[in-house]
């Protein structure tokens, strides 16, 4: 078992997803930085956890395999993070299969609205910055921006990508319970990431919270490396201890450009809550 002031970051992205960093090369920074246990966790995918693993145990640091599961619910979308999973769980693999598939139509058809607005090339230009990864969003957001019709990545998203812009594909991802259950048959736990970033209301926050422990739900990530000032601590932490779950920590790092998320400092967590990383113990990491 971890103990519960183990320096843990368990949500993070390589270039398997939206990351910067090749798998080892994170791990490295992640050793750079002292954290103590790190999670990889791509977007809908476990491609990178071989080499994260190896680069990991060559670091000396604790490594749980892990994946970021989009996740539809109630018309949005939702992150869902698996940690401690086997990634050779055949309803997990299927499941994200058919998840990569989506994601494939999807960057089709934002790549067709792209083109509409003049943009050259959209699908196989991301799909090169993807390079054998997933693509996402974050690849055409580069694009907008390497093209200069938008001078970073957040314009691209609030100009063209987020919800409702011109280039924005509305999606039909897993069902929450669907996600759940693909994490528990991997031997997983199911973590709720960055809660405040939905832009729900309060009691839109408490519905997703219910629907979420309901449908088998383990943990809140709580400590993110969006969710660091202190009230936004305290709301997260009296959500995971009135629906009962567990708490998580995660920087959500992507790349360097994201100084804000202050790689492997996160803030603590209070000392009222179980962390998740005291379920899972060395032995039980499958790598
Ligand atoms: P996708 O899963 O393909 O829809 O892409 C979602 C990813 O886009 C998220 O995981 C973030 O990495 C990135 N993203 C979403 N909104 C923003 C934003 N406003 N600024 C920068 N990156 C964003
Ligand atoms: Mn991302
Ligand atoms: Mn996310
Ligand atoms: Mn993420």
């Amino acid at each position: 078992m971890y103990p519960p002031d183990c320096r843990a970051d368990l949500h993070c992205h390589s270039t398997a997803s939206d990351g910067y960093f090749k798998p080892a090369q994170l791990v490295a920074h992640a050793a750079a930085a002292n954290i103590e246990l790190l999670a990889l966790t791509d977007h809908d995918t476990t491609a990178g956890l071989d080499e994260a693993a190896a680069a990991a145990q060559a670091h000396g640091l604790n490594f749980l395999s892990g994946v970021e599961i989009s996740v539809s619910w109630e018309g949005k979308t939702l992150h869902l993070l698996g940690l401690d999973i086997d990634p050779g769980c055949p309803e997990l693999r299927a499941g994200l299969g058919l998840i990569q598939q989506t994601r494939v139509r999807r960057a089709i058809a934002i790549a067709q609205q792209l083109e509409k607005l003049g943009v050259q090339a959209p699908l196989p230009r991301a799909e090169a910055l993807a390079a054998g990864g997933q693509v996402t969003r974050t690849h055409f957001a580069r694009l907008l921006v390497e093209d200069g019709l938008v001078t970073d990545m957040k314009q691209a998203f609030k100009r063209f990508l987020a919800a409702g812009k011109p280039a924005f594909v509305s999606t039909q991802w897993a069902s929450l319970e669907e996600a759940i259950d693909w994490i528990h048959a991997a031997g997983g736990l199911a973590v709720l990431a960055h809660p405040l970033r939905y832009k729900f209301t309060n009691a839109w926050r408490q519905r997703m919270l219910h629907a979420f422990k309901s449908a088998g739900g383990d943990a809140l990530e709580v400590s993110g490396g969006s969710s660091q000032q202190a009230h936004e601590l305290e709301t997260c932490a009296r959500d995971a201890l009135r629906h009962e779950l567990l708490a998580s920590a995660g920087s959500d790092f992507h790349s360097p450009d994201q100084r804000w998320l202050r790689y492997g400092r996160l803030a603590p967590l209070s000392s009222r809550l179980t962390p998740v990383w005291t379920q899972f113990s060395p032995s039980s990491g499958l790598t």
